[in-house]
C-alpha cells in the first residue's frame, strides 16, 4: 500500500469527527457548544475539559451512563475516511481535490441534521451559501474570468432558489387543498409541510455550487433520488400492510435528495 494514502485517510477521520461534532450540537445548542451525552445529557466535559475531549474525539461511551456514541457516528467515521480516499487517487476535474473535499464535509453536515432533525440549520445555510458562491466562482471562471465565473454561480443560485420557492409554492397550495378536505371529512388537520422553507435556501446554495443551467440538471437528480427514496418507502408500507397517504408523502428526504443530485452533478457529471 501506498504510504501517502494515510494523509487522505487521517483528513476523512478528522472530517468525519467534524461532521459527527457539528451534527451532535448544532441542532441540539443552536451553536458549537461542549458535546453532550446524547441519552443522559451530560457534558463529556464534566470528566475534566482535556479528558473529556480525548473521550469524545476518541469515541468512548459516555463515563456517566455508559451509552455508546450511535451508529451513526461510526458509519460517518467510515464514509468520510472512504470516500476521501477515492477522491485522493480521483479528484473531480472541475471542482478539484480541496474543495471536494470540502464541499464534502458540508453535505455531510447537511444530510445527517436533516435526516436525524428534519432541519436545515441558518448558520449552515449561511456558511453554504459562501461556500456555494467560491465553488462556482472557482469551476466556472477557468475559461472566462472570475467575473463571468461569479455571474454564472449567481445566476445558477438564483434559478435554483426561484424554482425551488414556486415548488414550494406550489406544495403549500395543496396543503390548503388537503387540509379544507379534511376538514369537510371530519377528521383533524395536521401541519405536514412537505417542501421546506428551508429547502428553498438549500436549492439556492446549490445552485450556486452547480452555476446556470447546471442547477437544473442538479434538481432533476435530486427528484430522481427523492423518488427512489420515495419508492422505497412505498416497498415498506406494502410489505408491512401499513399504507397511508400522509407517511409516504412526507417520508421522502427531500433535502438529503436534493444534496445527493448536486453531488452527483459535481463529482461525476
Ligand atoms: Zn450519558
Amino acid at each position: 500500500m501506498d504510504i501517502s494514502l494515510l494523509v487522505p485517510a487521517l483528513l476523512g477521520w478528522i472530517a468525519g469527527l467534524l461532521v459527527n461534532y457539528v451534527s451532535d450540537v448544532l441542532p441540539v445548542t443552536r451553536r458549537l457548544s461542549q458535546p453532550a451525552c446524547p441519552n443522559c445529557r451530560t457534558k463529556f466535559s464534566s470528566a475534566g475539559l482535556l479528558r473529556g475531549w480525548m473521550d469524545y474525539l476518541t469515541l468512548r461511551a459516555c463515563r456517566n451512563c455508559r451509552t455508546r456514541r450511535s451508529p451513526r457516528t461510526w458509519f460517518v467515521q467510515i464514509a468520510f475516511v472512504a470516500s476521501f480516499l477515492y477522491f485522493w487517487l480521483f479528484p473531480p476535474p472541475g471542482l478539484g481535490l480541496p474543495l471536494s473535499l470540502i464541499v464534502l464535509t458540508y453535505f455531510g453536515v447537511i444530510i445527517v441534521i436533516d435526516l436525524e432533525h428534519r432541519l436545515i440549520l441558518h448558520p449552515t445555510s449561511l456558511f453554504g451559501a459562501v461556500l456555494g458562491l467560491v465553488v462556482g466562482t472557482y469551476i466556472y471562471s477557468r475559461n472566462n474570468g472570475i467575473l463571468s465565473g461569479a455571474l454564472t454561480s449567481l445566476l445558477g443560485g438564483i434559478a435554483g432558489f426561484v424554482i425551488m420557492y414556486l415548488l414550494y409554492q406550489l406544495g403549500a397550495l395543496v396543503a390548503r387543498l388537503r387540509a379544507r378536505r379534511m376538514r369537510a371529512a371530519g377528521q383533524a388537520e395536521d401541519d405536514e409541510e412537505a417542501l421546506g422553507s428551508a429547502d428553498v435556501l438549500l436549492t439556492g446554495t446549490l445552485g450556486l455550487m452547480l452555476g446556470w443551467p447546471n442547477i437544473i440538471l442538479g434538481i432533476t437528480a435530486g427528484a430522481l433520488v427523492g423518488g427512489a427514496f420515495g419508492l422505497l418507502a412505498l416497498i415498506g408500507h406494502l410489505v408491512k400492510r401499513r399504507y397511508a397517504e400522509n407517511s409516504l408523502m412526507t417520508f421522502i428526504p427531500y433535502g438529503p435528495s436534493l444534496v445527493l443530485g448536486a453531488f452527483y452533478i459535481l463529482y461525476f457529471f
